[in-house]
């Protein structure tokens, strides 16, 4: 089983994700765990204050360091998991970062929010500073899913039959995403349009079925 445990102030958001279709039955048949650690219990006001203005000025607030740093120690207690701090300038994420992640048996994911998070969270605290992309979200709760979904359904069982994860790793090792069509064969949206599957796939000729899915697929490289 892999453990993730998300640092967030939002952690409701979690819920409908963590509830629903595959992320749900993972949770239930215990292929994976997912804790959900709300950063304001680490804070030590009546306001649960998680954040503060940046030093040198600039435009709205910055994460605070000391309650993450408080929440990732008693979250990692035996001081063996792999800590991912979300932020869009770090290492963009892919299929080759998820299966190294894989091996992983508890990941800590630490969500920024408002202008960032205390630089000395990447400097001091995080193993990987992780982006999703290069753009700029509202927080670091999407990233984690994200995250989260890619590296479970790496885990076996998590989407079912095992075939269907082998059926997509291709010589190369990679892992091949393909054009893939269901019935009708031939779809008639409107009167004079025929939308159809290519012949191919219909062939029955699984060497030709093959080449096509290569030839209409993109390999995501292993490692
Ligand atoms: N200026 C901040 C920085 O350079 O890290 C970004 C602030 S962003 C509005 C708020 C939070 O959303 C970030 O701290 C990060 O956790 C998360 N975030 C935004 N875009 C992201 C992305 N593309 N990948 C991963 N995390 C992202």
């Amino acid at each position: 089983m892999i453990k993730f445990d998300v640092i967030t102030i939002f952690p409701e958001m979690f819920k409908s994700y963590m509830g629903e279709s595959l992320i749900a039955r993972a949770i239930e048949k215990k292929f994976i765990k997912i804790n959900l650690h709300n950063l304001r219990k680490w804070t030590t006001d009546n306001h649960q204050t998680v954040d503060d203005r940046p030093f040198g000025g600039g435009l709205g607030m910055v994460l605070k360091v000391d309650p993450i740093y408080k929440a990732v120690k008693q979250v990692n207690k035996d001081k063996k998991a792999k800590i991912i701090l979300f932020t869009p300038r770090g290492q963009k994420f892919d299929q080759t970062m998820a299966y190294k992640l894989a091996k992983e048996n508890q990941i800590i994911f630490i969500c920024g929010r408002y202008e960032g998070v205390d630089e000395r969270v990447a400097e001091k605290i995080a193993d990987m500073e992780v982006s999703i992309g290069d753009y700029d979200l509202m927080g670091g709760e999407l990233p984690a899913m994200v995250v989260i979904e890619t590296i479970s359904r790496l885990v076996p069982g998590v989407i079912g039959k095992k075939q269907l994860l082998e059926e997509r790793i291709s010589k190369s090792g990679g892992f091949l995403e393909y054009a893939q069509y269901t019935r009708p064969e031939i779809y008639e949206p409107q009167k004079g349009k025929k939308w159809k599957v290519p012949a191919v796939l219909l062939s029955g000729d699984h060497k030709k079925i093959d080449e096509w899915k290569r030839s209409h697929g993109k390999v995501i490289e292993k490692d």
